[in-house]
């Protein structure tokens, strides 16, 4: 127990220094750790999970996308499981972003049970925050489509976590009318 509460603070610590420089869409521009905490609250708070190394992955969920993280970095630091947990959730940010949604949509099938929970969490969050504090720059169009896109990712994962599927279906009742 006392080691789980290590490892996940050095998951918070560890994502809050790699996201330090950077703010969420929204007007008010909130530190950008708050999405990664956002996951791991959903996740215990809402789907009593307890496995902490999907706990750990969901607070370091875009470190390899958005900072200069890599894969072998999260290896070092916090073992093989959670930093693959992170690879299977990140974006090849090679590719256009046109092509990233659709490959998210494609694979999202085929990520293992802690990656779909993680990704769970992550389009539930996003989702109130398009309700709550919508990205400054998005017209109602453009907050529908990602509506719309996340729904067809999260079609993908289901079977594997009923009230984290409730819970995303709920924040997707809210899509803006
Ligand atoms: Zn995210």
């Amino acid at each position: 127990m006392k080691n789980d509460l290590t490892l996940l603070l050095k998951a918070l610590a560890f994502a809050a220094d790699k996201h330090r420089h950077q703010k969420r869409k929204d007007a008010e521009a909130s530190p950008y750790i708050n999405h990664p905490i956002a996951l791991a609250n959903v996740l215990v708070d809402e789907g009593g999970v307890e496995d902490i190394e999907v706990l750990c992955a969901a607070l370091l969920h875009d470190t390899i996308e958005d900072t200069d993280t890599t894969q072998e970095e999260l290896v070092n630091a916090f073992g093989s499981r959670i930093a693959h947990i992170v690879a299977e959730v990140t974006d090849d940010k090679n590719l256009k972003s046109e092509e990233r949604k659709r490959l998210q949509i494609e694979h999202a099938p085929r990520l293992s049970v802690e990656a779909k929970l993680v990704k769970l969490a992550d389009k539930t969050c996003n989702l109130r925050d398009i309700v709550v504090r919508p990205p400054a720059k998005w017209d109602l169009t453009r907050r529908r489509e990602y509506f719309d896109w996340a729904k067809r990712v999260v079609d993908g994962l289901r079977g594997v976590h009923p009230r984290l599927e409730a819970a995303f279906d709920a924040a997707f009742a809210e899509r803006p009318a």
